[in-house]
């Protein structure tokens, strides 16, 4: 579904070149759960930012579903973000004042999905993630887990083709981590999205098809 090719990223720093990604290649296939891991400032936000079309490279091509992405202009990448990539943040990104029901729903209105298949779906999502029981608190009602969980709950409420997370778990206790990466497992198998994320939790790794080390801008083999 994902294909980096020769991917180079600089930027301008008081007037020099910062190459930040030197060179990049990945593949993300379908049903996969892919992890980025390296030290703070090897690049990791910079490529997830690439393949979830919020920036382009300086070279190299990128090919989302067949779209080019490093050749689409910022009004062409948003309109196929929109309906076909989900993002999750360390942070969780939640509307502090809107239930887990209400959150995910708002995030269904801005995906432009007709809002009479709001109720069936945003059911499914919060059951998906085990929050059934909790679908009418309010973020400061739930824990950081519970709390993260809306938040997967509310990026795969469009039906994206690739979940993008960036550091899910570092907010996170490692039990709490562990069920964040079981209930992806659970979302690949009943949703056949991809999830791409990055993480510094070596705990984890080891729940991944495929782990990308990144040094530097550029990939190295573990
Ligand atoms: P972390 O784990 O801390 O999130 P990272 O691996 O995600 O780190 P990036 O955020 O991709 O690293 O940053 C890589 C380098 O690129 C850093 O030195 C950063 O300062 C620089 N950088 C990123 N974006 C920009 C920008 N828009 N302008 C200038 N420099 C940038």
């Amino acid at each position: 579904i994902l294909s980096v090719n020769h991917v180079e990223r600089s930027f301008p720093v008081g007037g020099q070149q910062l190459h930040v990604l030197k060179g990049i290649d990945m593949e993300l296939r379908r049903g996969q759960l892919v992890m980025l891991r390296g030290r703070s400032g090897s690049g990791k936000t910079t490529l997830m930012n690439m393949i979830g079309g919020l920036d382009q490279p300086n070279k190299g091509e990128i090919y989302f579903m067949g779209h080019p992405f490093h050749q689409w202009n910022d009004d062409k990448r948003t309109e196929v973000r929109r309906k076909q990539i989900g993002f999750i943040f360390q942070a969780y990104a939640l509307m502090p004042l809107l239930s887990a029901w209400e959150n995910v729903e708002l995030s269904m209105r801005m995906a432009g999905i007709p809002r009479s298949m709001w109720k069936p779906r945003v059911e499914h999502c919060l059951e998906l993630v085990g929050l059934g029981k909790r679908m009418h608190h309010r973020p400061f009602e739930l824990s950081g887990g519970e709390q993260q969980r809306v938040a997967i709950a509310k990026s795969i409420a469009h039906r994206p083709t690739l979940l993008l997370a960036d550091e899910p778990t570092a907010e996170l206790d490692s039990q709490m981590g562990a069920q964040i990466m079981s209930v992806f497992r659970e979302i690949i198998e009943t949703e056949q999205v991809t999830i791409c994320m990055t993480t510094h939790d070596p705990t984890i790794l080891e729940v991944a098809d495929h782990v990308y080390q990144m040094v530097d801008g550029k990939f190295v083999t573990t």
